[in-house]
């Protein structure tokens, strides 16, 4: 029995794994198309291990699925703040829902912390930055050594390997494109992993080479075989050339998930992809993919998509042919694609990088605080990915946690213009009332030394 499967087509390594299919359109039906045409090359793929005498991979698509409790986003739909600190209730005034600390938290203190909900790197930096937790990634094709020691289960090593070249070589390397659900291997190897040498011994060649030296220490009788690996610092995809992943998403299968939102993608029509700036339109497809029963969230602490259509979308003008097209590529509805569009054009966050705006993200968290023009708490986009809600001032339990959705620094004619055109509120915080009173004040004390001037 061959311990080694071996496949030919994976979206993350090589870009053979998605069939083009011209002008399609991303909608309902493409993205069955496309888990259709996924299980037919799983179908095709195990027959050809089958006639090799291998075992067939598992089932991707519970691989990919996310949470298996549903616990977290239990919490969510609850209205719990990740962390337990802050609960999301009505502000029993007529001011809708708002943020409330359950216990006191001082200035310093984080009140919550998740991934946003929707992301998206934009074109330029899309190679640079980890799509998932927006890591600036090395440039140059740089992995480290480990050395692994790979167990067997039922005689398989339930690691998919395959060939590629890497940058600057002429020969190929044997490279791990997929780990099978019922791998005893999975955390010990990643997808990415090069293998380099079998007990000391160096491949010397591709997945061929590799196998042939890992059927040999089986063989000869070993339960487990030491592994000598060059781990990439980053992945980038060679699908749509617009997504990369640190060393630690990789880990963590950021790349699996990325290859159903990748298969969608590349069916788009090539008028709205190619060398064009797509982040609204990824942004749309990841909204879709994400909600699709099929895939699901790419990890069970961040923040549900799905809750986006919650929040208040902010009016926006698309021309009607537009949000058509998107809503057909993408297969979001109308109503979703142009709530989406809202809040990406007033509400989106920016991801900022080494002094540089390198994507965008929208944010639940973000969009649960109610502004306030001098607020208790502030929200960025962290060191880790995450938003974060941090506390400005010592918040006491009960309290409502208040953010800033403009710059605080400008006076309160241009705050309220700002609130009003962007959010469409007129803002009555405590600050806005004060410096109107002050103003009104003023005003009256110059009006009546007018009049006062007038008399004389
Ligand atoms: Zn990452
Ligand atoms: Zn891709
Ligand atoms: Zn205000």
């Amino acid at each position: 029995m061959t311990a080694v499967e071996v496949q030919l087509a994976a979206v993350d390594i090589s870009d053979e794994g998605v069939e083009q299919s011209g002008n399609a359109v991303a909608d309902e039906a493409a993205l069955k198309k496309a888990e259709a045409n996924r299980k037919k090359r799983e179908a095709k793929k195990a027959k050809k291990m089958a006639a090799k005498g291998t075992t067939a991979a598992g089932d991707e698509t519970a691989e990919e699925a996310s949470p298996t409790d549903g616990t977290p986003k239990g919490r969510w739909d609850r209205g719990l703040l990740p962390g337990g600190r802050a609960e999301r209730r009505s502000t029993g005034q007529n001011r809708g829902m708002g943020v409330f600390a359950k216990e006191a938290i001082a200035k310093g203190e984080v009140v919550a912390a998740a991934p946003p909900a929707l992301s998206v790197i934009f074109e330029p930096a899309a190679q640079i930055v980890c799509s998932f937790c927006f890591d600036q990634l090395p440039l140059k094709d740089m992995t480290s050594e480990h050395v692994v020691s790979l167990k067997t289960s039922e005689g398989s090593f339930g690691v998919v390997l395959d060939d590629m070249i890497p940058k600057g070589a002429e020969q190929p390397v044997a490279v791990v494109t997929r780990i099978t659900t019922t791998s005893a291997n999975r955390g010990i190897v990643r997808v990415g992993d090069r293998f380099v040498a079998v007990r000391g011994t160096p491949i010397g060649g591709g997945h061929v080479a590799a196998v042939t030296l890992l059927k040999a220490a089986l063989e000869a009788g070993a339960s487990e075989v030491e592994v000598t690996v060059a781990r990439p610092a980053a992945l980038r995809c060679h699908g749509c050339d617009r997504v990369a992943v640190c060393e630690r998403c990789a880990g963590e299968g950021r790349m699996q998930w990325h290859n159903a939102e990748c298969a969608v993608f590349q069916q788009l029509p090539e008028a709205a992809t190619k060398g064009r700036d797509t982040s609204t339109l990824r942004m749309l497809l990841r909204h879709k993919v994400t909600t699709h029963p099929s895939v699901g969230e790419w990890c069970a602490t961040k923040e549900p998509a799905e809750l986006l259509g919650s929040l208040q979308a902010n009016p926006c003008d698309v021309p009607p042919a537009q949000l058509d097209a998107l809503s057909k590529m993408t297969g979001n509805s109308l109503a979703t694609t142009l709530n989406i569009i809202g809040q990406i054009r007033t509400n989106a966050c920016q991801i900022i990088r080494g002094n540089a705006k390198v994507g965008c993200a929208l944010s639940v968290l973000m969009g649960w605080h109610n502004h306030d023009c001098s607020p208790n708490a502030a929200s960025v986009i962290g060191p880790s990915g995450e938003v974060s809600i941090s506390a400005l001032k010592d918040i006491a339990e009960g309290d409502e946690v208040t953010i800033s959705y403009v710059d605080v620094r400008d006076e309160c004619a241009t705050r309220k213009k700002t609130l009003m055109q962007h959010y469409g509120f007129e803002c009555k915080c405590a600050r806005c009332t004060e410096e109107l009173r002050q103003e009104l004040k003023q005003r009256m004390k110059e009006a009546n030394s007018y009049r006062a001037g007038q008399r004389r």
